[in-house]
């Protein structure tokens, strides 16, 4: 291994992948596991859309295509940011990669040189800190807590602030939080950001259309944020499409121009099927995927009350996504047969060995003292989760 590069070594597994290798493993031994650490919707892909794919298979779309992405989808994307975000791109500001990770590693190589700052508001997605070290960045990681409904405010920001910070980068629906930034926090954010013109955003909007009667807002339609935002979004989440590997990004020509260079030397244009059923997503209308918000409410209200009810667990109340984020910082110090809980991730390994429920800690998310559970799962796995959870905790002395 001593043959593998620093940059290699240095980068980490993904805890979410972790957990889930771990309860794969116990489920392969015939313990029956619930799953509620996985980051995807558990509704398969809308037939319209699959459609869609199967008429471009007819079609052959069977070659390579532009790097950017088919013309006729990047004109439906930027359809899509006029109807639902106030955003006017133009085909040129579209790229369209291998998923939205994919999108953020294109910004991420682009915009990040050796020692430049990247403020992080914390908890934040697994990838983005991983992401910024590899581009030899340095994360300078903003807390928030439930108290402030996991959202930082310009203070913090402004606090956060150096002549070396080059790039933020946050999501909004936030994973793992939910927590939803309204259009007059995302305002009170630009107004520090305005004194400082030389930091760009990437504003990760991947979970947009999953949330529970709020406003999205894009950061871009706001006064002077245009010009120095990168809007990424996917149909990862929306559509229930995790396996189809669509993400896309809005951005100023340059950072677009720059994201088509580095995609062309590593992967060129997506898969050209997915691009095709792509098209029949972002144009349809977003009431087409009601039905999954409604279960998702459905599952939201009760979660929120199974696991409030839990000794030891705090919620907060996420505007969106499909994740309830516990703080569980209570039960750190507890034990079980003389074991101590030393922090989230021994509680969550013991919910997984002893209550065979897997979830994931919050310090994999960069707020240790939480666990995420995702209730992108059936009501009935769901309830069960929570009785397994109340026993499980039940026996902790
Ligand atoms: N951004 C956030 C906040 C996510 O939670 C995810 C997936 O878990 C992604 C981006 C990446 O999505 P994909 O690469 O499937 O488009």
């Amino acid at each position: 291994t001593e043959q593998l590069s620093t940059r290699v070594q240095a980068l980490e597994l993904p805890m979410t992948i972790e957990m889930s290798k771990k309860s794969r493993e116990l489920a392969a031994k015939g313990v029956d596991v619930i799953s509620l650490s996985l980051g995807e919707p558990d509704f398969d892909t809308p037939d319209f859309i699959k459609e869609a794919a199967i008429e471009g298979i007819h079609q052959n779309y069977s070659h390579y295509m532009p790097v950017p992405g088919f013309t006729d989808l990047r004109e439906a994307i930027a359809a899509k940011f006029k109807r639902d975000n106030h955003l006017t791109y133009g085909v040129d500001q579209i790229i369209v990669s291998t998923g939205a990770k994919q999108t953020l590693a294109n910004l991420m190589l682009s915009l990040i040189e050796p020692g430049d700052e990247v403020i992080i508001p914390a908890p934040y997605w697994v990838s983005y800190l991983d992401m910024v070290k590899f581009c030899e960045g340095v994360p300078v990681v903003v807390e928030s807590s439930i108290e402030t409904g996991y959202k930082i405010t310009p203070e913090q920001l402004e606090a956060s602030i150096t002549d070396k910070s080059k790039l933020m980068i946050f999501s909004s629906p936030n994973n793992p939080s939910g927590a939803m930034y309204s259009e007059s926090e995302l305002e009170g954010l630009a107004r520090v950001l305005r004194k400082y013109p030389n930091i760009f955003v990437i504003s990760d909007e991947i979970y947009e259309l999953i949330q529970y009667g709020y406003k999205h807002t894009s950061i871009a339609s706001l006064d002077g944020m245009y010009d120095r935002t990168a809007t990424v979004n996917g149909l990862s989440k929306g559509f229930a499409m995790t396996g189809w590997r669509i993400g896309y990004m809005g951005a100023p020509a340059w950072v677009a121009k720059a994201c088509d260079k580095v995609q062309s030397q590593f992967t060129s244009g997506t898969n050209s099927i997915a691009q095709r059923a792509a098209i029949a997503a972002v144009s349809t209308e977003p009431s087409q995927i009601q039905y999954m918000i409604d279960a998702f409410t459905e599952r939201r209200t009760k979660m929120l009350n199974w696991l409030g009810s839990l000794p030891g667990f705090r919620t907060s109340n996420p505007e969106g996504a499909f994740y309830v984020f516990a703080e569980i910082s209570e039960l750190i110090g507890k034990s079980f047969n003389g074991k101590v809980i030393e922090n989230d991730m021994d509680l969550c390994i013991y919910f997984l060995e002893e209550g065979h429920v897997s979830s994931v800690p919050g310090s994999a998310f960069g707020l240790p003292g939480h666990i995420r559970f995702s209730y992108a799962a059936s009501i009935s796995e769901l309830e069960e989760a929570y009785k397994r959870l109340a026993v499980a905790i039940d026996n902790l002395s």
